[in-house]
Parts: structure tokens; sequence; C-alpha cells
């Protein structure tokens, strides 16, 4: 086992205790200003794959009307370019 693997991880949303395999995984760029160089890595995500499909459900039934209007104001837009 490679020492740093992440096993089990806590929400920080739910705060339950999950496998790493229920959070998705994110990458980062970290700066090393020894090397002067950006360093990609990859981390897990602080909240699980649940939590975020649960905030981007609500967050979209927030929105559905604010969307539309996004929506038509941007093919207005569209139309008025042709
Ligand atoms: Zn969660």
């Amino acid at each position: 086992m490679r020492a740093g693997m992440v096993r089990a991880k806590v929400c920080s949303k739910c705060k339950l205790k999950k496998p790493a395999s229920d959070f998705s995984i994110g990458t980062t760029f970290r700066y090393r200003k020894r090397l002067d160089d950006y360093v990609k890595r990859t981390k897990l995500n602080s909240e699980c794959k649940a939590c975020i499909t649960k905030r981007v459900t609500t967050w979209r039934k927030a929105n559905v009307k604010r969307n539309m209007v996004y929506q038509s104001k941007y093919h207005r837009i569209l139309r008025r370019q042709k």
C-alpha cells in the first residue's frame, strides 16, 4: 500500500465517512517556488458524488427561470449577429 493513498474520506458536506470511490477526482495545480513550475496534482473532491449531484440538482431547479432568461437573451444576440 502506497503512503498517502486515501482509502476513505469524510465528506465535508454530509460528514459521512465514505470510500474514496464515492468521491470524484479533481485536478489542481500547485506552484513550486523551488522548481519555478506548476505541478499537476490529482485530488479527491471534498464533497462526495451524492452531495455534488444533490447540489447541482438544487441549483438547477433554483436557476431554471434565470437560465431561461439568459438563454433567450443569448439567442437574441445570436439573431442580431446574423
Ligand atoms: Zn456527502
